[in-house]
């Protein structure tokens, strides 16, 4: 194996996120390559039995990555158009594009509040009409929505719930995992989420039927694999719908096998540097909001968000941390406010999203961040919200009239 492994510069001191990847996954890729079968086969069936077996969900599906998942469970459940789907506006926007590919309606709900950025069940309930057919939910930055309270709404009204486990694979609520609690569950590999296989997804459901019926849609609608006839079980196929090619390749699920077993530690790690940053931070910066105080069941900590006082400009907080060799993201801009979603099902206003959109900023937080490292990020985000808010009481109308 060739020795050069060129590193990328390191651009930032503390960066937003980075993946562990070691000698385990290496020799997993070469062990693939080396048994020569790279589409979906052995490797990739054990992998789905791990992800099961983790997530206790009766069957696990690998796919190319959570967007596909995220379309495969709608038309798993059947949705096309008329349909409403009651989703929340922040998130990322593959939740809502997936809805949209169906040809279903997605109906933007608000989040519970400052301190927990995940669907608010009142507003949920408030725009349930008889064309609703489904609820999805997504557990943000990893910390789990108020689940019983979803799937009683639910089963109230008949609803179907879908879960967007991009943020939360090993999180559990009540000792169950997320992803187990709705009907379906969407997870994510994509190389900024806890567990990477480069792009990847996986769709979990404890339905046969379901199962079935994403199995067959997950590979062009066709009743066997090339795995299937290359091992002489099958000769031929049908096709019984005009399907996807939604399937993973081997030498991904080989990575997210290695992955998945580091899973748990790297989790944990996460959850300490959290709490670290939910100690250091209120004393540090007052004014600043720290959502997720108290966590609901065992999060996967995939996000450290705060909040901004309101009225500090956001765009030079990011700027002075950036200076300070830190850096920071902002998840997420609202979809209702995305020109596509505008245009097309109209300017919704969703107080506590949009409030959240203006002002909330993303900390670094992997596992390989080290105490030390949460105090530096912490002391910039002192000094960046000092700054930030020293230049806002100055008068800028001069300012203003030499940029026009
Ligand atoms: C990353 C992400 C997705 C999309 O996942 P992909 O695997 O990149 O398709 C969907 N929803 C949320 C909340 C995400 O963070």
């Amino acid at each position: 194996m060739a020795e050069s492994t060129e590193q990328t510069k390191p651009v930032w001191r503390v960066p937003l996120a980075d993946i562990d990847l070691g000698p385990e996954e290496e020799a997993a890729v070469l062990d693939v390559l080396r048994r020569r079968w790279l589409s979906m086969g052995e490797v990739t069936a054990a992998f789905e039995a791990d992800f099961a077996a983790l997530t206790g969900a009766r069957h696990a599906l690998a796919v190319t990555n959570c967007t596909a998942a995220l379309h495969l469970a709608g038309l798993a459940l059947e949705w096309g158009p008329g349909d409403e789907i009651i989703v929340p506006s922040l998130t990322f926007v593959a939740t809502a594009n997936a809805i949209r590919y169906t040809g279903a309606t997605p109906v933007f709900a608000d989040i519970t509040g400052d301190n927990d950025f995940s669907l608010s069940v009142e507003d949920a309930a408030a725009r349930i009409t008889p064309r609703t057919r489904a609820i999805v939910v997504v557990h943000y930055g990893g910390h789990a929505a108020d689940m019983p309270a979803i799937m009683s709404l639910a089963g109230q009204h008949g609803l179907d719930v879908v879960e967007d486990v991009a943020h939360a694979p090993g999180a559990t609520l009540d000792g169950r995992a997320l992803g187990t609690w709705g009907r379906i569950g969407c997870f994510s590999f994509f190389a900024n989420k806890n567990m990477t296989t480069g792009e990847g997804g996986m769709v979990t459901t404890d339905d046969d039927q379901l199962a079935a019926r994403l199995r067959l849609l997950r590979s062009h609608g066709m009743t066997s694999l090339t795995w299937d006839r290359h091992k002489g079980h099958a000769w031929s196929y049908d096709v019984v719908a005009p399907g996807y090619n939604y399937r993973i390749d081997e030498i991904r699920a080989a990575v997210g096998r290695v992955q998945l077993a580091k899973l748990a530690a790297a989790n944990e790690r996460r959850r300490a540097l959290d709490a670290l940053y939910r100690k250091l931070l209120p004393a540090a910066a007052p004014g600043l909001g720290v959502p997720y105080d108290v966590s609901r069941g065992l999060s996967s900590c995939h996000l450290r968000p705060v909040l901004l006082p309101e009225g500090a400009n956001r765009t030079q907080f990011m700027a002075e941390m950036k200076a300070r060799g830190i850096q920071t993201s902002i998840h997420y801009p609202p979809i209702h406010h995305f020109s596509y979603y505008r245009q097309a099902f109209g300017g919704e206003s969703l107080p506590l999203t949009e409030m959240v959109g203006e002002r909330e900023v993303t900390l670094p937080l992997y596992p390989a961040l080290t105490p030390a490292d949460v105090e530096i990020v912490v002391a910039a985000v002192a000094e960046a919200l000092a700054v930030t808010l020293d230049e806002d009481s100055r008068p800028t109308v001069g300012l203003t009239a030499l940029a026009v």
